[in-house]
């Protein structure tokens, strides 16, 4: 175990150097605490893209790894329910959408027919998900970490008990345990999802028809998503949000403004400002009783789809916390130090089950650093970098503050803005819904936030984290040779006016 040392190098998320992580040598142990008769080095519970990414590299380090996961494929709600399948019918409606719709005729593109198969296009989303599950038990073997099937239950500091789906159980020790189990639906009281009519993100990745009339709770990420897939597809569909604001927490006023306006125009309704009070069932019909936040107003809609997506919450049940003293927060998430360790120095924690925003690049990311930390490796991450994207058309990227936020932190800032119908790509493929907004620092001109609505607005805001990592001002990016034509020359043209006041195109 851990005999042989085993170098990596990795990017120091606190300078922007690359540091060595040696993972021997028992001056990096020194905070380790283990029992020195455990048969493994690291069991990780859950292998969804925390658990499994924090699983192969621990391995790759040399750890010896077993990784424990309750379903019958790996990948947790990310590959399985989550961003894999909302990705592939995203895609998939929306090529619907422009073929039905006039956008391809305008390009030259003519046909007299198009039908949905919405079995075939679940077949797409099933097979890419098949794939990419499948393709992790295949890097398990590659990198030797051990898939031990079950629900793991912590019965010790060292120990772990895999209860399987006979009853039967597989005790498994390691110096170390990595928690990544990830979170569930948040249920909305009173409402029972059946994941038929009522369903949550779950079953609105696997409706068997396009409802007539969908109504979405919860307008952010998740639920403009899922909603405008069925909207794409011929749904009614109206998203009621407590909120002023489409998007969820976290996004820009005016990128929200303005996609709110956007999809509004695809043909998704919006009641924001308003609750959800109640839904029962009448028949197929369900009745949605709502009342305004601000005005008290009553109204009573219906559907016969209602998608609850009012938010996600940690997964620790029947996990034996309590049997080794760890108590939850008032959110029911995991509490760990700056090195991802729980109350218990041998039990670690990760991803949607601890503080933080709810991603799978961040599961990721703390996944690499915690068993990197393990082996004595600097343990940082600068959650400002951590990017957020609304796979939608146009998607919807940001990293860094909002402006809401430098005015609440008095922060004074310049901001540069360049719109996508100015930008020669976009305006040749005729996709120009959008615009980029820089926020640099007023004196340092550094780059304080990114904030884009595009068509590959996903894509393009690594360009953006990737500066801020490493500290750069908007002159650095602006000075930096974009290929031409891009969608991102507008990323380099909103720094341009941001450093400068002064754009090129616009
Ligand atoms: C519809 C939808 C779309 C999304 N789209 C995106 C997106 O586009 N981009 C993005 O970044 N994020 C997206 N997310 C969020 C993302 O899926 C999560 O943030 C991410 O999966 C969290 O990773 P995790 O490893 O912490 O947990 P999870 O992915 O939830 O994995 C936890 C795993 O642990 C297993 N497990 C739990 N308890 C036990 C136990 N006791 N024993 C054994 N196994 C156990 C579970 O079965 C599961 O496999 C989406 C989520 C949903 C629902």
């Amino acid at each position: 175990m851990l005999a042989s040392a085993v170098y990596k190098t990795s990017l120091s998320r606190c300078s922007g150097l690359a540091h060595l992580v040696k993972c021997t040598g028992s001056s990096f142990f020194s905070h380790r605490h283990y029992s020195s008769e455990a048969e493994n080095d690291l069991i990780v519970i859950g292998s969804g893209p925390g658990g499994y990414v924090a699983a192969i590299k621990a391995a790759q380090l040399g750890m010896k790894t077993v990784c424990i996961e309750k379903n019958a494929t790996l990948g947790g709600t990310c590959l399985n329910v989550g961003c894999i399948p909302s990705k592939a019918l995203l895609n998939n409606s929306h090529l619907y959408h422009l073929a039905v719709g006039k956008d391809l005729k305008n390009r030259g593109i003519e046909f007299t027919d198009v039908t949905l198969n919405l079995d075939k296009m679940m077949e797409q989303k099933s097979k890419a998900v098949k794939g990419l599950t499948g393709g992790i038990a295949h890097l398990f073997k590659q990198n030797k970490v051990t898939h031990v099937s079950g629900h793991g239950k912590i019965t010790g500091p060292n120990e772990v008990t895999a209860i399987k789906e006979d009853g039967s159980s597989e005790v498994v020790t390691a110096k170390n345990i990595l928690i990544a189990t990830g979170s569930e639906v948040t249920p909305f009281p009173g409402i029972d999802i059946d994941e038929e009519t009522v369903v949550s993100s779950t079953g609105a990745l696997s409706l068997k028809k396009v409802p007539e009339k969908m109504i979405v709770i919860g307008a952010g990420v998740i639920g403009v998503e899922l909603g405008s897939v069925w909207q794409r597809l011929g749904a009614d569909v109206t998203c009621v949000e407590f909120l002023g604001h489409v998007g969820g927490l976290g996004i820009d006023m005016e990128v929200a403004k303005n996609f709110q306006r956007i999809l509004k125009k695809q043909g998704l309704n919006f009641k924001l400002d308003t609750k959800v009070v109640s839904a029962t069932r009448d028949g197929s019909n369900i009745k949605v009783a709502i009342e305004g936040v601000k005005n008290g107003k009553k109204e009573e809609l219906d559907c016969d789809t209602l998608l609850v997506c009012i938010g996600r919450r940690p997964y620790t049940t029947n996990l034996g916390l309590e049997d080794v003293n760890i108590q939850t927060d008032n959110r029911g998430r995991i509490p760990v130090n700056a090195r991802f360790q729980t109350s218990v120095p041998s039990i670690y924690a990760i991803g949607d089950c601890i503080q933080g925003p709810m991603l799978a690049h961040k599961a990721e990311d703390e996944g690499i650093i915690c068993v990197e930390g393990m082996c004595g490796g600097a343990v940082h991450i600068d959650y400002n970098c951590v990017p957020s994207v609304i796979y939608t058309h146009p998607e919807v990227a940001w990293v860094g503050k909002t402006e809401e936020q430098l005015k609440e932190e008095g922060v004074e800032y310049n901001i540069g803005k360049f719109p996508l119908a100015a930008n020669s790509r976009a305006k040749t493929i005729d996709d120009t819904e959008g615009f980029v907004k820089v926020l640099g620092h007023k004196t340092t001109d550094r780059i304080l936030g990114v904030h884009f609505i595009g068509s590959v607005a996903g894509e393009l805001i690594n360009e953006a984290v990737l500066a801020m990592e490493y500290g750069a001002s908007c002159e650095d990016v602006a000075r930096v040779c974009h290929a031409h034509p891009t969608v991102s020359e507008a990323l380099r043209e909103a720094n341009l006016m941001a450093y400068s006041g002064k754009p090129i195109n616009f």
